[in-house]
């Protein structure tokens, strides 16, 4: 008699599905209930586990919820056959922070875009106006180089110095007040430290030294443009890495090496030496790259003080003014320096840009820049298609599990120490966020060029930012904002 309780709940229960079962739409409301969207048929590769399949893909409340076999059906679903299903990509090193590049940068498959090398001098202002409306997620570091500007009373508006901030080295109140903006940067949650000592090159080796100091009481990452981007000793992208090596080893301050590329240049091979040799010895230290064989800043800044031809190995004709796509020429160069505006030079081999792209221990980044000229470098709108269109696909220079890992998975875990947030980042893995790129890889391709740069990457028609599709068909959808700030935790 006691079981009757229990049994007879159960049998009506067993009832009812019986009925149900029966109903034609059964399945259909069942897995309704279940699925915001499904993602189905689509070849599925994670860099963390190594799965690399047919799978479907169920999210629900912007989390992956299930990896299955089996199929699923959701309120929304989208046909992935013949197409990877990937962890969306993640940008360390994006300077363009507005609509337009995240418009750029979701068609080309990024979902998080951080601005981690030069970084800003107010955390929660540069939070505050991009929370809710932004296309794709979003990050920053708080940066010697504006924080610098603002204690030395550069000129503001720039995103680099020319003046005092660039040539000088700082007072002791001035390095104590450095300091003091640096420190609460990271208490107001900044990813990681943005450091440029090119455009800083009054800032004595000391300084550097304590900037590393305060990264590392928040197990931040100092992301760094070396001193010198050099060919001619004594100031070359070898000495330049050895001192924030040095750094790093001194403080214990993890160091990310930005565009080492661009550092590099003919010595790119030696410089990612120096990186895996770190690593092997046991220091924290990573690297990145763009797929691009020329790089691109302001030419008022320090980078061009007398010295420039020599050091880089290049003169007039190979900097491009990004207004109009000029080549300069002396009198264009001085004229121009003066005016201040962005150009790109035209200075890195394609063997160092191949050698990195390839290189398993180098991360891919873009450094895309502001939308300023008609011929802005086209890295920001295109870096991750050309990696899997023209250096896996084309060039067979790295396999595509690899280049997806130096997009997702390694950036994440960059990151992950300082801002735990990104260990449900880069992955594809039930509870990780749902941000997924789903991509062509018989088709992918970066349009973006120097000469017509805002052009949108091709073969990419599905992207997803927190489970919203934010790019459908090839088209980006309009009137969505599902970026969500990408942040460290808040600290006293
Ligand atoms: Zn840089």
């Amino acid at each position: 008699m006691r079981n009757w309780s229990l049994a007879k709940p159960a049998l009506a229960l067993g009832f009812l599905l019986a009925v149900a079962c029966f109903a034609p739409n059964f399945y259909v409301l069942f897995a309704d209930e279940t699925y915001d969207v499904a993602i189905l048929n689509g070849r599925v590769m994670d860099p963390e586990s190594g799965l690399d399949a047919l799978r479907n893909i169920g999210i629900r409340g912007g989390k992956i919820a299930v990896i299955s076999e089996s199929p699923l059906s959701a309120k929304s679903t989208i046909d992935a056959k013949a197409l990877v299903v990937s962890p969306g990509f993640i940008d360390l090193h994006e300077h363009g922070q507005e609509e337009r590049n995240y418009e750029f940068q979701a068609r080309d498959g990024v979902t998080t875009s951080l601005e981690l090398e030069a970084g800003t001098d107010d955390v929660d202002r540069w939070y505050a106006l991009r929370e809710g409306k932004s296309l794709i997620n979003f990050g920053v570091s708080i940066g010697h180089i504006p924080v610098r500007m603002k204690v030395m009373g550069d000129p503001q508006g720039g995103m680099l110095p020319t003046g005092d901030a660039a040539h000088r080295a700082a007072s002791q109140e001035e390095f104590e007040k450095i300091t003091t903006a640096m420190d609460k940067g990271f208490r107001r949650g900044a990813l990681a430290e943005g450091m440029g000592v090119n455009y800083t090159p009054g800032a004595t080796h000391w300084e550097i030294v304590e900037m590393f100091r305060i990264a590392a009481k928040y197990g931040a990452s100092v992301h760094v443009h070396l001193r010198y981007g050099g060919l001619k000793e004594p100031n070359t992208g070898l000495a330049a890495i050895e001192e924030v090596l040095a750094a790093a080893a001194a403080t214990g301050a993890p160091l990310h090496v930005v565009h080492i590329t661009s550092m590099g240049l003919k010595y790119t091979p030696q410089l990612i030496a120096m990186v895996k040799g770190a690593q092997q010895h046991g220091l924290d230290v990573t690297t990145e790259c763009y797929p691009y064989t020329a790089g691109s800043t302001a030419l008022q800044s320090a980078i061009f003080d007398p010295g420039w031809q020599e050091n880089m190995g290049i003169t007039y004709k190979d900097i491009q003014w990004t207004a109009t796509g000029e080549r300069l020429t002396a009198e264009t160069f001085d004229k121009y320096r003066k005016q201040g505006g962005v150009v790109v030079i035209h200075s890195i081999p394609e063997e160092a840009a191949r050698t990195a792209v390839a290189d398993p221990i180098v991360m891919i980044a873009s450094d895309g820049m502001p939308i300023t000229g008609a011929k802005v470098h086209p890295r920001g709108q295109a870096t991750f298609s050309r990696v899997l269109g023209h250096y896996v696909r084309e060039e067979k220079a790295l396999d595509l599990m690899t280049a997806l890992r130096k997009m997702t998975l390694m950036p994440a875990q960059r990151l992950e120490k300082r801002a735990p947030m990104f260990k449900e980042k880069g992955r594809i893995r039930v509870g990780a966020d749902a941000d997924i790129t789903v991509f062509d890889p018989s088709r992918v391709i970066d349009k973006a060029t120097f000469d017509e740069p805002l052009q949108y990457s091709e073969g990419i028609p599905f992207v997803l930012v927190n489970g919203i599709v934010v790019v459908k068909d090839s088209q980006l959808v309009s009137g969505v904002h599902p970026g969500r700030a990408a942040r460290a935790p808040l600290a006293n």
